[in-house]
């Protein structure tokens, strides 16, 4: 369960869980989460989680040394909330490594302190 603080106001957020894409009503009224417009239970979790604490999955790339390519793509292997992303892309940019390189080996390990690894997205030759 998320530990931040509930967010004033509302919000009109489209539910991206299934292609129906219900847009679900988000409102703290008194801090209460009123959440209407959802068409099943998983929707309504997905549009509280996206009010209160948004996530998304980073992408990027990151620079190698001794490559066949000089930058790698990479992903973060869970959800980063949104306000940890700025400084994730910093850190990532900041950071090299070194080929060889396989898909999904871990290139930076709990970044920020978080449950969260960034890893490769495909392999990489050494030169
Ligand atoms: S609320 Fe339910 S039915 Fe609607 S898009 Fe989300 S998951 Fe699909």
């Amino acid at each position: 369960m998320s530990e931040s603080k509930i967010p004033e106001g509302s919000k009109d957020i489209r539910c991206i869980v299934c292609p129906t894409g219900c847009l679900v009503h988000v409102e703290n009224i008194s801090g209460e989460l009123i959440i209407e417009g959802h068409s099943c239970k998983r929707g309504e979790e997905y549009a509280r989680e996206e009010f209160i604490s948004p996530k998304r999955i980073l992408t990027t790339t990151m620079r190698v040394e001794k490559g066949f390519l000089p930058l790698i793509p990479v992903r973060s292997d869970k959800p980063i909330p949104k306000d940890k992303l700025e400084e994730s892309l910093k850190l990532i940019a900041q950071t090299q490594t070194k080929a060889p390189i396989k898909m999904g080996d871990t290139l930076i390990e709990h970044i920020l302190g978080l449950d969260i690894n960034i890893i490769a997205s495909r392999d990489l030759i050494e030169i």
